[in-house]
Order: C-alpha cells, then sequence, then structure tokens
C-alpha cells in the first residue's frame, strides 16, 4: 500500500487539478476553491484512519480537538465566567483524545470498515452535511462534500495500484482489500456504516442549487469560447 507521504501528494494533485476546472468554469470562487483544494487533500488521507498509528488518526484527532473545544467553548460562553469556560475545553479535549480515541482504536481493524466506498460515501455526507449547518451556500456545501469523496477515492484507488507489481506483473496478497464497496468481514461496523449514512442522507440539503450551478457555469462557458 502508499505511504502517507504519497497518498497526501496525490490527493493534493487530483483536488488541485478538480478545484482549477470548476474556478476555470466559475463555478467556486478563489477562496472556494482553496476549500475545496484543502476538502479533497484531507479525504485523501480519511481511509486510514482505522491505522490505530497512523498519521491519519492523529491529524483527524487533531482537527476533531480544535472542532469540538471551539464548539464547546461557543456553545457555553455568554453562560459561565473564563475560567470555567476553559475548565470545559480541557475536559472536552481529554474526554476526545483519551475515551473517544481509545474506543475509536478498538473498534476499528486497519483496512477494515473505514477503508470502503461506504466509509468514502459516509464522509461525502457528512462533509455535505456539516458545512450546510455552518451556513455555506448549498452549492459550496455538496462541492466540499464532493471533494473529501474524490480524495477519499483517489487514496482507494493508489492503494489498490500499490497492490500489483507492474514489474514482475503479479498480484500481492493486499490485492482486493483496498477498494472495496464494505468490508463483508465486519459486519457490526458495516451495519454501523449503513445505518449513519442513512441519518446523514435524510439530512442532506437539496442538489438542486448545486446542479443550477453547474447548469449556467458549463453553457456560460460555452458561450465565452464561442
Ligand atoms: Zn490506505
Amino acid at each position: 500500500m502508499a505511504n502517507f507521504k504519497t497518498h497526501i501528494q496525490a490527493s493534493t494533485i487530483i483536488s488541485g487539478i478538480a478545484s482549477s476546472v470548476f474556478l476555470e468554469l466559475h463555478i467556486l470562487t478563489i477562496p472556494e476553491a482553496i476549500y475545496c483544494w484543502l476538502a479533497g487533500s484531507l479525504g485523501g488521507i480519511l481511509p486510514d484512519i482505522d491505522s490505530d498509528n497512523s498519521h491519519s488518526l492523529s491529524i483527524m484527532f487533531g482537527l476533531l480537538s480544535i472542532a469540538v473545544c471551539l464548539g464547546v467553548f461557543v456553545f457555553l460562553s455568554g453562560k459561565y465566567t473564563l475560567p470555567y469556560l476553559w475548565a470545559a475545553v480541557v475536559i472536552a479535549y481529554i474526554i476526545l483524545n483519551t475515551f473517544i480515541r481509545y474506543i475509536f482504536e478498538k473498534l476499528t481493524v486497519h483496512r477494515g470498515g473505514c477503508h470502503s466506498v461506504l466509509m468514502g460515501l459516509l464522509c461525502v455526507c457528512v462533509g455535505v452535511n456539516a458545512t450546510h449547518y455552518l451556513n455555506t451556500d448549498k452549492h459550496l456545501s455538496w462541492l466540499i462534500g464532493l471533494f473529501i469523496g474524490l480524495g477519499f477515492l483517489t487514496h482507494l484507488v493508489l492503494d489498490e495500484l500499490y497492490a500489483v507489481d507492474f514489474s514482475g506483473a503479479r498480484i500481492k496478497r493486499s490485492f482486493g482489500t483496498a477498494l472495496k464497496l464494505f468490508d463483508i468481514k465486519n459486519k457490526s461496523t458495516t451495519a454501523c456504516l449503513f445505518v449513519l449514512l442513512g441519518i446523514n442522507i435524510y439530512f442532506l440539503p437539496s442538489h438542486n442549487s448545486l446542479i443550477n450551478t453547474l447548469n449556467t457555469s458549463i453553457s456560460d462557458y460555452k458561450n465565452t469560447m464561442k
């Protein structure tokens, strides 16, 4: 399988190319293209969060810590004095990075349910919902989610390609474990991912805004080319 550096390089390049195309088509502004680029790069490391000692897991919990601590601070701010707010943030940080991380590491197996197309779809939907509920434009929320999916898929394909030894024209034992629809061996994790996906699909915002933006931008671009 490919290492962390290769994954981050590949997803950064692929999402960089895709975001520049959307920028050229005037579907994204420069800041929006940067958000999508970052989302795609992040998507490229998500499949390996099930590896207990991976950079991906540390980065994910680092980002999650920032989000949770910020969320706790904003939610409680105005209700308590500053020392209590600091204490709440520290407690949230400790709970996340000890108990929750421990449970996550125990429940996940490397190259298990997280390393699948099903998990990729869940990440897309979570990305769309999270950014939408942060009051991002609907079309941008969808694009950020889809860029996460692009990076995620790039990772799975790259791992699968690394399972083929092109020089010796042979296939390594890991072939077929990277790019799978879902993890058939681990039924409880797969069932859990399906339930989470269903919940997230239910809350997805309408994609009409994205379709309209794409249609308008592509027809405008065609007109300027005439
Ligand atoms: Zn991987």
